[in-house]
């Protein structure tokens, strides 16, 4: 007997928890009740994550026995602000997982998406399949400083049919160490070019983004003689003295600006300081995706939101 639909809400009603986003969680058990008519059982594994269950979860396979589940400390998954969910297939009686990312697994993507919901599938450098988001058009620097997005629900829409498939919608599977590599590479370059020590780990977090500030304020100040104390943090004077990068620019600022983007989970094809058409690209996916005016030129709202 199949599972009843009832069944696949109250467990991931269970599993997203009571710090899960109103909106996010009505959102979710939508996403369960359409793919249900679709004859695809989902159901949600988790949700909201305190900051001590993060840790917990990150020290796997670190600190801690088994094998490595999230690059996220406490504060750096959207988990912990209740925004996030993670989904998985269920057979079709609910008592087995299924993990493959098939034509069933991306029509419940599709679904959550035409619902407000952000997909990890989707992201270029960290492919995370299980992961929905709705982040509001705030970025995860902004949700730490205590901000938080205000989430309308779409619940009333209807779903756009089945898409045909074409050639190119082939899924490939990247692994997460590519994303981890290139992270290294920032760490390693900024501690060479700026003189400072963060870990090199591949995981770009608070520390990250702040040696890149210290980056780019350091370059401002050779280049442009901006008088900046180099201290990481964005400041009026900081933000008085960026300047603009667009397309044709090339050198250390637009590698900064690369490095940056690629931390935030944007394929900029490339970090070779040059900016070219698939910087400008990212660039505007960033814009479009903060509420931006979308023109492919860094400028000083742009850059704000990617330090602040
Ligand atoms: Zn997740």
């Amino acid at each position: 007997m199949a599972v009843s639909l009832q069944a696949l809400i109250d467990r991931s009603v269970r599993n997203m928890g009571s710090g899960i986003h109103p909106v996010v969680k009505e959102t979710a058990i939508e996403v369960i009740k359409r793919s249900y008519k679709e004859g695809i059982y989902v159901q949600m594994t988790s949700g909201y994550r305190s900051f001590a269950e993060q840790n917990k979860l990150y020290a796997k396979g670190r600190t801690a026995p088994g094998k490595i589940v999230t690059n996220a400390r406490a504060g750096q998954s959207n988990h912990n602000y209740g925004l996030a969910v993670d989904y998985v297939l269920l057979s079709s009686d609910g008592k087995t997982a299924i993990w493959t990312v098939n034509s069933k697994w991306k029509r419940v993507a599709q679904i959550a998406k035409a619902l407000g919901f952000a997909w990890g599938g989707d992201w270029r450098s960290f492919k995370d399949y299980p992961h929905l988001e709705m982040m509001g058009g705030l970025t995860l620097s902004q949700l730490q400083a205590g901000k938080r997005p205000v989430l309308v629900s779409k619940v009333n829409n209807t779903t756009p049919a089945i898409p045909k498939p074409t050639k190119k919608q082939s899924l490939k599977r990247s692994s997460s160490s590519g994303g981890r590599a290139i992270v290294r590479t920032i760490q390693s370059t900024l501690n060479k070019r700026y003189k400072l020590n963060i870990k090199v780990d591949g995981y770009q977090g608070p520390e990250t983004y702040k040696a890149l500030l210290k980056g780019f304020q350091s370059e401002l100040d050779k280049q442009f003689h901006a008088g900046l104390v180099v201290d990481g943090i964005w400041g009026p004077k900081t933000r008085a003295a960026v300047v603009n990068v667009r397309k044709g620019a090339k050198g250390n600022i637009t590698w900064i600006l690369q490095a940056m983007l690629i931390c935030k989970g944007y394929d900029v094809n490339g970090l070779d300081s040059i900016f070219g058409h698939g910087l400008e690209k990212a660039v505007r996916a960033f814009q479009k995706a903060n509420g931006l005016s979308v023109n492919g030129v860094t400028g000083r709202v742009t850059w704000t939101r990617l330090f602040v």
